[in-house]
């Protein structure tokens, strides 16, 4: 069985791997459920406000790790494209590049490199920034000490002689996401894609980052794999077929210097 179909068959096996995901959620529950009573119960016996806000924060804390799995998990589940339309995928990044920014902290400088025009890919806005999203969160968590992630786009044409279980021959745009982190190991790399497996602690990871992006751009018709050494960094390479009779794309923005560091 071809590395392709085993891990279609893994990103199948949702509905049977999301009883993980309920049993983590009802755990931040728990936390929640326990904290709000602590609260509850210092505010009514005239508790120290220092302690009834460090346990306000905790509380908030768990509520957004629960937000961020059903957040994830949905977004994981959503099968159909929900409204793929012709897409320029460097207006895509544009428009989310402080957003990117913001997520990765300052300590990772984010830079955009592209070789030019894009032709439009057929896609879902939606998911695209969910893919960029979840790369970005990914290369931020690998550099926790600092490094630079550059996203690139251009676009390449797969021969017919591809390797076996790689794309279609045909126009890609490609998207190469890479970061200057950790880098995986080869265990690591052979399992990445598969739904809920994580390498980061429980509170931290879902495993559904990488899966969501491999559900993603499959659905789009595209590949996407990694290239990655320890120590030295990981490339998250992405390929998105070209629209094949494109409408008018929406437009990039203009900038200054397309090309250059934005
Ligand atoms: P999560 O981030 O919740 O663990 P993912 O599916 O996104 O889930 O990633 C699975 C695993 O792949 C991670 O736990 C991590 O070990 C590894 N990984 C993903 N992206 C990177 C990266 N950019 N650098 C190093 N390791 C990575």
């Amino acid at each position: 069985m071809d590395a392709q179909l085993q891990r279609a068959q893994r990103w199948e096996s949702l509905g049977q791997l999301a009883g993980g995901v309920a049993h983590d959620f009802n755990n931040l529950v728990g936390v929640i459920l326990s904290y709000g009573e602590f609260v509850i119960e210092q505010a009514s016996t005239g508790g120290d406000l220092a302690t009834i806000a460090a346990d306000a924060q905790q509380l908030v804390d768990a509520a957004q790790r629960a937000s961020d799995l059903t957040h994830q998990l949905l977004s994981f589940a959503r099968r159909e494209v929900v409204r793929a339309e012709p897409l320029d995928l460097h207006a895509v990044i544009e428009g989310l590049l402080d957003l990117l920014r913001r997520s990765v902290g300052e300590h990772i400088a984010v830079r955009v490199r592209t070789s030019g025009d894009l032709p439009p890919v057929v896609a879902d806005r939606g998911q695209l920034q969910q893919l960029l999203a979840n790369l970005a969160v990914n290369a931020r968590d690998a550099m926790p000490g600092g490094g630079s992630l550059t996203l690139r786009t251009d676009t390449v044409v797969q021969p017919p002689s591809g390797a076996p279980g790689g794309p279609p021959p045909g126009e890609y745009v490609r998207l190469r996401v890479a970061d200057t982190g950790s880098g995986m190991p080869q265990e690591v790399r052979d399992r990445a894609f598969e739904p809920f497996f994580t390498t980061k602690p429980r509170s931290e990871g879902t495993g559904l980052g990488l899966a969501t992006v491999y559900g993603i751009v499959t659905q789009a018709g595209g590949d996407v794999r990694i290239e990655s050494a320890v120590g030295a960094g990981t490339t998250i390479v992405v390929l998105l077929p070209v629209a094949v009779d494109p409408a008018p794309a929406e437009t990039a923005p203009p900038v200054a210097a397309r090309g250059e560091t934005i």
